[in-house]
């Protein structure tokens, strides 16, 4: 079964917290208080901006994309390493949220992140499928 994401799984910075390892780790185990169980459930505001942006830790905004700085040079730093790293812009999903509305973009996350053989959920970060333990790699 794959995990349903849901609208609190989508960081203000744009991450899926739903396609992270650490997340899919810590869900798949069932122990509870280890691990993650995404930036904006532990109430971390976001995990890549930290403390750094008073917008968020005070709640005035939900998104970056609703930031008058958008996208601030922190964000694009974020944005660059993933882009590198996982083949995934924050910017351009922040984007696609703002164009399409958070469920649009919750959908098409969860066909994207799909594994093809079990329909479980293939993680951004190793490209691995964790329904089984994460031992099939994906991609
Ligand atoms: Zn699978």
């Amino acid at each position: 079964m794959s995990i349903k994401i849901t609208p609190e799984l989508i960081a203000p910075c744009g991450m899926d917290c739903g396609v992270c390892k650490v997340y899919l780790t810590t869900v798949k185990s069932g122990v509870k208080g280890k691990g993650c169980t995404g930036c904006r459930p532990r109430r971390k505001k976001c995990a890549y901006l930290k403390g750094q942006c008073e917008l968020i830790r005070n709640d005035r905004i939900k998104f970056c994309f609703e930031c008058p700085t958008f996208p601030c040079a922190h964000l694009k730093g974020i944005d660059k390493r993933y882009i590198i790293g996982y083949n995934t812009s924050f910017i351009g999903n922040l984007l696609a949220i703002k164009e399409k509305g958070l469920a649009a973009f919750l959908k098409d996350e969860e066909q994207k992140w799909r594994c093809p053989d079990c329909g479980g959920t293939v993680s951004i970060h190793d490209c691995t499928c964790y329904e089984w333990g994460a031992i099939q790699k994906k991609r």
